[in-house]
């Protein structure tokens, strides 16, 4: 099956993901999962859904038509509460495309105001499924924090450095595994996997 990323860490997810899943199960998941990069050229896809699942899906179905394969995508960002959910699918150009510190520096900035009490938000991300016979499913994962004045950590990307997650530490503060285990990618994946292992194993 195909992931529409060109993130291999991504690809590498799904497979640990997969893995988990079957272990004691005595099923022999004899499959490769590959990045779209891997197997076509990479359609470029434009986001126009409003919302994450839209936006998923619309990823999951043009690598799905681009290869042929079962395909699976997700899309992510974060939603602010006091933003009434931005920057939502807008998080990667939150900035008109000034990056992810731009991103950060121009959030921070229009919640300098906002007390600490209402400084709550989530990074939300939607996985899809889409098979060449026409069959889509989509799950979320969810992962909320509360919001620093101020970057912190060196892990991650993106508005890892501002989210924290528990008492003290921001995302970026999370090594890798830690991040993974809770992420809203994280989840969703895994909630999208028994679906991936019902396709592939015809159950
Ligand atoms: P995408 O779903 O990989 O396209 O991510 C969209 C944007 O949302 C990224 O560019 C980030 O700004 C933000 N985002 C999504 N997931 C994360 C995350 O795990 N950490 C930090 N930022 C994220």
């Amino acid at each position: 099956m195909v992931l529409a990323t060109r993130n291999a860490h991504k690809v590498v997810e799904l497979r640990e993901i997969l893995a988990e899943l079957v272990v004691g199960t005595g099923i022999d998941l004899d499959v490769a999962v590959v990045g779209i990069a891997d197997v076509s050229a990479a359609p470029d896809v434009v986001e126009s859904g409003v919302t994450f699942a839209e936006n998923s899906l619309l990823k999951a179905r043009a690598a799905c038509a681009a290869t042929g394969l079962p395909a699976l995508a997700d899309d992510s960002g974060l939603a602010v509460d006091v933003l009434g959910g931005s920057p939502g699918v807008f998080s990667a150009r939150w900035s008109g495309g000034g990056g992810d510190a731009a991103n950060v520096a121009l959030l921070l900035a229009q919640l300098a105001d906002v007390p600490d009490g209402h400084r709550a938000a989530a990074f939300v991300c939607a996985a899809s499924l889409v098979t060449p016979l026409g069959d889509e499913v989509v799950e979320h994962g969810h992962l909320a924090g509360t919001l620093e004045r101020e970057p912190r950590g060196t892990h991650g990307f993106g508005y890892d450095p501002i989210l924290r997650v528990d008492a003290t530490r921001t995302l970026a503060e999370l090594n890798p595994a830690e991040k993974n285990a809770i992420s809203h990618r994280g989840q969703a994946l895994r909630a999208l996997a028994p679906h991936v292992l019902a396709l592939l194993t015809g159950a």
